[in-house]
């Protein structure tokens, strides 16, 4: 904003024929701080004006050739003299003079008899004055500026004076012709007819009351057409209630409308896919809700989550993904019936909402109509995909009777087709919530639960029957889960086998209970050997023998320490295993058959397996006593395995009967909760010493369960 400043050495320009008057007052004026100029005639004196940029003027009335008024006249033409004071110095009491002098476009006069010191203040205040002018005119810019950009007039009507003012925005808005003024009917005018006569109304009120009143109208603006427009009016009265002003303001508010449309719809619509989004969809489904619970219909929603996107948007880039998801959208949209909604719900997920449902058919139909959609080949970035969804359905008023629950409800129908093999849907029922919920929660944590050192091995001890001495033991993995507390591995090893993660879990073990081997070997707790489960997973993948080879040299294990106990089902699948059991013997390892019996194998045909030991599923050993077939089993596979030269351990060992019974049959080991449960190092190196065949478990002191 300017401020009033004062010109250090301003210049005045004296034009006057007379020269002691230019000289006297020249004089004063050089020592009041002025710079002078002097011209002896009209013509040279504005020429000096136009070259020196005078700061203020005093001009003789009676000239030479031309008269002062003449100049004065030309003085204002000149485009920096628009501004600038003259002061015109007349004749004593030429009233008529005066008249003139101001016609011409003078600031201020003053007689020839002039008292210097006075003609200085007056100058003085002549140039105080135009400064003040100056700064006034530069905010009335400014003002003019900011009212440009915010699209903003404003107008008044000084009532009784009948007068109107407007800046000029308000003509800019209106359109207004340039020999048109501003008052309230050329305002009514303007207005789009079909808001016209509200508008008045609205306005009469207003000066009726003597208040202020809000409108929006459009205007209808001669080549812009309709423009939406803001109105503010405000009345002013004296104490007696007599109308004196009215104020007003006009916005063109159109921009800011078609800005806010935006934001709205930016909060109803996804804006990659164009789609509904989460909100907009549970506005619309809370209604079709409320309508079918009116009109005791049917509805159903569909939840659909694309397989693998993941893997396509990391392969191919998430503009490839982008693109992936806006021609999904696309196809979902073609399948739909009139009314009924597809909605993106953020990231892979989709939603559709089925109204007036006949039965349940008409869901299955649109739903097998998405999965032949969309499952047609696509091709993105130059590569051919073909994308598949698996979609669960929830009905209403069966599957819920609320937005939420039927949402929930959709979700975990459309887990369990995830779960029963992809691109497919299914129908919610009951006993999805509490199984896909448990699971998905477990599915979740488990991602990070190796980085968060939530697992824990327990040890079991291998134990011979004949003087209850420790000859190994097995290493089993427990899940401190943060919420659930301690997770056996039935819990957990199908998921993290379903996921791949089962083999850094495997690693991990192999690692740890390697480490904790060479631990008891050094404390030299007569403990020779550990075994350890490997996943069929783990086991086929390939990197088995590379991760045994770096944890033996690692923690310094030997390999005659190492035991790995493997299904029948995982060596009988595949050449590749057998290989894998032929380098595992190689390296020094040994191999154990575990839960053996309830597998596929033919006794006769382990022959030509490279293993060392087999592992009497506890099934057999349970029921040996009672069961004469089971007996039979147990001591089938105990003379074949003497045959063949290879251990038998019994697994599930709980009673004394059950002991003499294998003892009968021939088997040397045994292992379990009758000797000890799984327990912590610590616990098993304490009872190194003792006769499990003495002990129960149960009496043990210390044993975690
Ligand atoms: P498994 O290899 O057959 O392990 C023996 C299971 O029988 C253990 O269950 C053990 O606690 C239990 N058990 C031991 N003695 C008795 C007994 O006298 N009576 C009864 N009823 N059960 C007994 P756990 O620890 O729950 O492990 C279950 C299964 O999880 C294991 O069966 C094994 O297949 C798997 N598993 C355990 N740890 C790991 C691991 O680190 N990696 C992999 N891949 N699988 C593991
Ligand atoms: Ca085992
Ligand atoms: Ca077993």
């Amino acid at each position: 904003m300017s401020q009033l400043t004062e010109n250090p050495r301003p210049t005045a320009l004296i034009i006057d024929d007379d020269a002691v008057f230019r000289i006297t007052a020249g004089e004063h004026l050089k020592t009041a701080g002025f710079n002078v100029l002097e011209a002896e005639d009209g013509l040279s004196g504005l020429s000096q004006f136009r070259t020196s940029q005078a700061d203020i003027v005093l001009l003789d009335v009676t000239l030479p050739q031309q008269d002062g008024f003449s100049i004065c006249r030309q003085i204002r033409a000149i485009p920096h003299g628009e501004t600038v004071p003259v002061l015109m110095i007349t004749g004593n009491d030429d009233t008529e003079s005066i008249h003139r002098a101001f016609q011409a476009g003078a600031s201020d006069f003053t007689s020839k008899s002039v008292n210097y010191e006075l003609l200085i203040h007056r100058i003085h205040y002549m140039l105080r004055t135009q400064e003040t002018t100056r700064a006034l005119r530069e905010r009335e810019k400014s003002l003019a500026y900011a009212q440009s950009i915010a699209k903003l007039g404003n107008w008044e009507w000084l009532v009784q004076a009948s007068q109107f003012n407007c800046s000029e925005q308000v003509n800019r808005i209106l359109g207004l012709a340039a020999d048109k003024a501003f008052n309230i009917e050329v305002l009514l005018e303007a207005i789009h007819p079909e808001e016209r006569d509200q508008c008045q109304r609205v306005l009469n009120q207003c000066l009726q009351k003597t208040s202020q009143c809000q409108f929006e109208c459009r205007i209808v603006h001669p080549e812009h057409g309709e423009i939406l427009t803001n109105h503010e009016i405000k009345v002013i009265t004296d104490s007696q209630g007599e109308l004196l002003q009215v104020h007003g303001t006009l916005q063109d508010i159109s921009e800011r409308r078609l800005i806010e449309d935006r934001i709205h719809k930016m909060a109803l619509f996804d804006t990659l896919t164009g789609l509904p989004n989460r909100n907009n969809f549970y506005d619309r489904l809370s209604l079709s809700i409320s309508h079918a619970r009116y009109s005791k219909s049917q509805l159903a929603i569909m939840f659909l989550d694309l397989d693998g996107f993941k893997i396509i948007n990391d392969s191919l880039g998430h503009s490839s993904g982008d693109q992936l998801l806006k021609m999904i959208g696309n196809r979902l949209s073609s399948v739909l019936r009139d009314g009924d909604l597809a909605a993106r719900f953020g990231g892979d997920e989709f939603c559709i909402l089925l109204e007036d449902l006949e039965n349940k058919n008409d869901a299955a139909n649109i739903a097998q109509r998405c999965l032949d959609t969309i499952g047609q080949s696509i091709s993105v970035n130059n590569t051919r995909l073909y994308p598949r969804i698996s979609i669960g359905i929830a009905v209403y008023p069966f599957d819920g009777d609320s937005c939420d629950t039927l949402i929930r409800s959709a979700d975990n129908a459309m887990y369990a087709a995830k779960q029963a093999g992809k691109h497919q849907y299914r129908f919610f029922s009951a006993e999805m919530t509490t199984f896909t919920k448990h699971y998905l929660h477990l599915e979740h944590d488990l991602l990070d639960a190796l980085q968060n050192n939530q697992f824990e091995l327990n040890y079991q001890p291998q134990v011979s029957l004949h003087n209850g001495s420790i000859i190994g033991v097995e290493a089993l993995v427990r899940w401190h889960h943060p919420k659930l507390g301690i997770l056996a591995p039935d819990q957990f090893i199908p998921i993290m086998e379903k996921n791949g993660l089962i083999v850094s879990l495997g690693k991990w073990v192999l690692q740890s209970a390697s480490r904790q081997m060479v631990e008891w070997r050094h404390a030299q707790v007569p403990i020779n050997r550990v075994a350890v489960n490997i996943s069929g997973v783990h086991f086929s993948s390939g990197n088995l023998i590379g991760s045994l080879e770096t944890i033996i040299e690692e923690t310094g294990v030997k390999p005659s320490e190492l035991q790995i106990e493997i299904t029948e089902g995982v060596i009988q699948t595949t050449k590749e295993s057998i290989k894998n059991c032929a380098k595992l013997q190689e390296l020094g390892i040994k191999i154990a058959i575990d839960d053996f019996g309830t597998g596929y194998s033919c006794l006769s045909s382990l022959s030509h397996l490279p293993i060392d030991c087999l592992k009497i599923d506890k099934i057999f050993v349970q029921n040996m006593v009672d069961c004469k077939n089971n007996a039979a089993i147990a001591e089938t596979i105990v003379s074949i395995s003497n045959t063949m030269e290879l251990s038998v351990i019994a697994e599930g060992v709980e009673t004394q009967e059950q002991i003499q019974k294998l003892k009968d049959i021939g088997c040397e080991l045994g292992q379990g909760f009758y000797f000890c449960k799984p327990a912590s190092a610590e616990q098993i190196a304490r009872l190194v010493s003792t006769d499990l065949l003495d002990h129960q478990a149960e009496e043990l002191p210390g044993i975690v369960h």
